[in-house]
């Protein structure tokens, strides 16, 4: 996942200050004209204060030292106290009639701009932010085994894609879990009740209630909608999961991977089970397998620098009618590694000054990854520009899906047909329809294998913070949610008392999962319109819009919205659909589908 600084995640701040808020309880309704004035001031501050800490944060990232980390504090932990006393003050007008559509949204969006709400009581936010800072460091300085030596969690994670000795991944596997998960328990049960409370007191039922309530719909009907989305795509996981277990049988034997039941979780090539790309080649047919080209050798072979990729990338976008980069783009982006001093290689995109002083941040190298990864970050550049005209706390998606979902729609588009438009890939070299399943199943490993976990975590942590699962059940809860959605299976007995939820990074991180299981689903909702409004009739994945205006003019409409109206809107802006749906999904690897059928045709599916 990359991540994307906008300006209203600067309020979305992890850790939490003291309260600037006195726990007076006022005596008097306050009025509308109150709220309205309430909300211009907060977003005047934020406004203001956001484009000096998003500085203070760029040079901290693109050149770390003591003094710019303690810079960086300083406005991360400002930023903070002004979501804290912000969402508290928003809080008061909850039962205020009268108000405009805009101050109501604009509350609500105050009240949801901390991902952990501190209670007013003594020394609460101290904690909560001590405890989320601890959790945070022992998950960086996490450390597994392999061979009796320690190894860090960058490395197991690539060791993790590349080792296929089935008992040299248990080992990392069980060790990474048992070493950075167990610890956390007690310090995860206290922040859950801290942050409990502290959405209780903003007028949530629980905090997992407060979190879907950024949806623009009732905190339940958001969980049925992620339900009916899932029962859409199941069909194409339960049949990828039918014919990778089938693979992993072939390879390992029956003693390592049983022919039934579900698959062990350390054979995937991923610390999580979540995307299984790294064993295409345990799974890739024979002959459709290799597609033939390779993008990381086009560009190499076409001389390609990373300012070239940048500008590539940029050229789809304004193919489709959108203004270039502006100069200061050029000159401000970190578009490769700096030789002399330390930064944060983590690609991201920028929006410094709320309007157009756009940037991204990556260390990009010449390769395949690293084009995709331009395209991705680019679209959160287009996106901001395109709904800078909207007041402060608008700026931002229509959902926190549609930021991500955006990017991996345009990437989704680096077909074949768009490497020749762009004179990469010679015509001679299009792989024929024969290739089709290696391109489909090189695609589904990762994005639909990753459906069923980008659901589940959310699906845990609802459980835990409604106290529908109590501390005693955190690991079985965890356990049985692996296996009834993703149909895997630790390869290990789990101890009662582990917590393995800790060992995954946005646990201890606190970010909220459901966007990416939000933006797997939504960027193929966008493919498939933009395909269809182009007059694309061929099959889905081998789309391309690409310099298509008419495209590129709907698809602004929908950027242009920024937050400003219910995603519903945003979505029927572009594609003509109100409804987030899996069909499209579906649609795309329809071939792969009826592939997988043939192969499946005999096993005994499921688990
Ligand atoms: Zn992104």
């Amino acid at each position: 996942m990359k991540m994307m600084i906008s300006r209203a995640a600067m309020a979305v701040a992890l850790t939490l200050s003291a309260p600037a808020f006195a726990a007076d309880t006022p005596t008097t309704i306050p009025t509308a004209a109150e709220a309205d004035a309430f909300v211009a001031a907060a977003e005047k501050d934020y406004a203001a204060f956001s484009v000096s800490a998003a500085r203070a944060s760029w040079i901290n990232q693109t050149y770390i030292t003591d003094d710019s980390d303690a810079i960086a504090a300083e406005y991360g932990a400002k930023g903070t106290e002004m979501g804290v006393r912000f969402a508290k003050g928003a809080a008061r007008f909850d039962g205020v009639t009268g108000l405009s559509y805009d101050t109501r949204r604009k509350l609500d969006i105050l009240k949801q701009g901390l991902v952990l709400p501190a209670p007013d009581a003594p020394g609460a936010a101290d904690e909560l932010n001590m405890l989320a800072t601890k959790l945070q460091s022992a998950y960086g300085k996490g450390r597994g085994t392999l061979d009796g030596q320690p190894i860090n969690g960058s490395d197991i994670e690539a060791r993790m894609g590349t080792e296929r000795d089935p008992a040299k991944l248990q080992q990392m596997w069980a060790s990474w879990n048992d070493n950075v998960g167990a610890p956390m328990k007690d310090d995860y049960v206290r922040i859950v009740e801290i942050a409990n409370q502290g959405a209780r007191d903003l007028g949530y039922a629980d905090l997992g209630a407060m979190w879907r309530a950024g949806y623009d719909m009732p905190a339940d009907d958001f969980a049925k909608l992620v339900d009916k989305l899932w029962d859409e795509v199941k069909p194409l996981y339960d049949q990828l999961h039918c014919y990778t277990r089938a693979k992993l049988n072939e390879k390992y034997g029956d003693a390592v991977q049983p022919a039934t039941g579900p698959i062990r979780a350390d054979l995937l090539g991923n610390m999580w089970a979540q995307e299984w790309g790294n064993i295409y080649d345990i799974v890739a047919p024979k002959g459709a397998g290799d597609i033939g080209y390779d993008v990381t050798e086009l560009l190499t072979a076409k001389g390609y620098d990373a300012v070239k990729m940048v500008k590539t990338g940029e050229g789809f976008y304004t193919s489709l009618g959108l203004a270039p980069l502006p100069a200061s783009f050029w000159e401000r982006s970190q578009i490769t590694k700096p030789r002399d001093r330390e930064v944060v290689c983590h690609a991201s995109a920028w929006d410094v000054d709320n309007k157009d002083d756009l940037r991204i941040k990556m260390c990009t190298k010449v390769n395949s990854d690293d084009f995709v990864t331009i395209h991705h970050e680019l679209g959160h550049n287009f996106y901001q520009r395109a709904y800078n005209r909207q007041p402060y706390l608008y700026l931002n998606g229509a959902n926190d899906g549609f930021h991500e979902a955006i990017g991996d729609f345009m990437a989704l588009s680096i077909t074949p047909d768009y490497l020749v438009k762009i004179g990469l890939l010679d015509k001679a070299q299009v792989p024929g329809a024969d290739k089709d399943t290696g391109l489909l199943l090189r695609q589904a490993m990762d994005k639909v294998a990753f459906l069923p976990f980008g659901l589940l975590m959310d699906k845990w942590r609802w459980g835990v913070f409604s106290g529908a699962t109590k501390p005693a059940d955190y690991q079985r809860s965890w356990d049985v949610l692996r296996l009834e959605y993703q149909g895997v299976k630790a390869p290990v007995e789990r101890p009662a008392d582990g917590f393995d939820p800790g060992a995954k990074y946005h646990v201890p991180g606190q970010t909220p999962y459901a966007r990416y299981f939000l933006a797997r689903i939504l960027q193929f909702q966008f493919y498939e319109a933009a395909c269809r409004q182009s007059g694309w009739t061929g099959p889905l994945h081998r789309c391309s819009f690409y310099g298509n205006k008419k495209v590129g003019a709907k698809f602004n409409k929908m950027m242009e919205m920024g937050a400003s109206r219910p995603w519903p809107e945003a979505l029927a802006a572009f594609t003509g659909s109100r409804e987030m749906s899996g069909k499209a999904m579906i649609a795309y690897f329809k071939p792969l589908m009826t592939w997988l059928q043939a192969q499946n045709k005999g096993r005994a599916c499921g688990w």
